[in-house]
């Protein structure tokens, strides 16, 4: 596996791949949830492309970008055992000039709920994924639908910037117990980690309000905030596809999102119904 740290050893790599190339970007710290998007990239494409890059523009004034977990040899490890062609690890001086045009996430969709609590959060987020992209040109990108709004987002970008990528949703990753594997879930300790369960079965318990026949979001919202009462709820929210709001569920067109601290970690989770 080739280790790229440069725009032109990037370049370089990406120019002489033929065929198809699968891009997974990600922060780093690996868990077993990067690692499918990894091998549904491997399983897809004649090539893949892993980015490990801490992004320092989609962290908020505050938050934990400096305090971040780094497991580079342990990723290097993973990403090489995998089969993963080429890891792109640049430093921020590497991806960001002191002058650049801003990109601006559409207001209405990024300044909700994830964006609510961390406004600007998407613009950095797009930001670098349209810059990652713009890079390693793949065919296919992976991104996981554990961060719902992020993947919309990424879609949206996609289609009116009118790039040329397919971009591949992939299902959440959970541990048994029905946790949704994060790399911050390392800032858990063993009280915390029982606490967080209980943003999986909110989600738990709207699939069985859904499966025994109720449509009223307002009712189903109820149910999920009394499984979550014990915690800081930021939000719980159930929506369409599309992020906007409606009143009854309707299937195959339905995320359920929540959010919710746990000590002083914020933990998201959704269900896609
Ligand atoms: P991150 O390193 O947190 O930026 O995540 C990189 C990519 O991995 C993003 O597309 C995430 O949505 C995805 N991802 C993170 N956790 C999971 C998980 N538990 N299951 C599936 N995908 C995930």
């Amino acid at each position: 596996m080739k280790i790229l740290k440069t725009i032109n050893e990037l370049n370089a790599f990406r120019n002489a791949l033929k065929g198809t190339v699968g891009f997974v970007p990600t922060m780093g710290a690996l868990h077993n949830g990067h690692l499918s998007l990894i091998q549904k990239s491997l399983q897809e494409n004649d090539h893949t492309i892993v980015s490990i890059f801490v992004n320092p523009t989609q962290f908020l004034e505050g938050e934990d970008f400096h305090q971040y977990p780094k497991k580079t040899d342990a990723d290097i490890k993973i990403c090489s055992l995998a089969g993963v062609d080429a890891l792109f690890m640049p430093q921020s001086d590497v991806m960001y000039a002191p002058l650049e045009p801003s990109i601006l996430a559409p207001a209405s969709k990024a300044y909700i709920l994830e964006g609510f609590a961390r406004p600007g959060h998407f613009d950095g987020v797009l930001r670098v994924v349209l810059k990652l992209l713009h890079l390693s040109k793949p065919t296919h990108a992976y991104f996981g639908k554990k961060d719902a709004q992020q993947l919309y987002l990424i879609q949206n970008m996609v289609k009116t910037l009118f790039l040329e990528v397919n971009i591949v949703p992939c299902e959440i990753v959970r541990e048994e117990d029905g946790l949704a594997l994060s790399s911050r879930n390392i800032y858990l300790d063993t009280e915390q980690r029982k606490e967080a369960l209980l943003l999986s079965q909110s989600l738990q318990t709207a699939t069985r309000a859904i499966i025994s026949g109720q449509r009223e979001i307002d009712v189903i919202k109820q149910e999920m905030k009394e499984v979550l009462r014990p915690l800081h709820v930021e939000y719980v929210e159930i929506l369409n596809r599309d992020f906007d709001t409606m009143r009854t569920i309707v299937l195959s067109n339905t995320v359920i999102l929540v959010c919710a601290k746990v000590g002083q970690t914020r933990l998201i989770d959704n269900l896609w119904i």
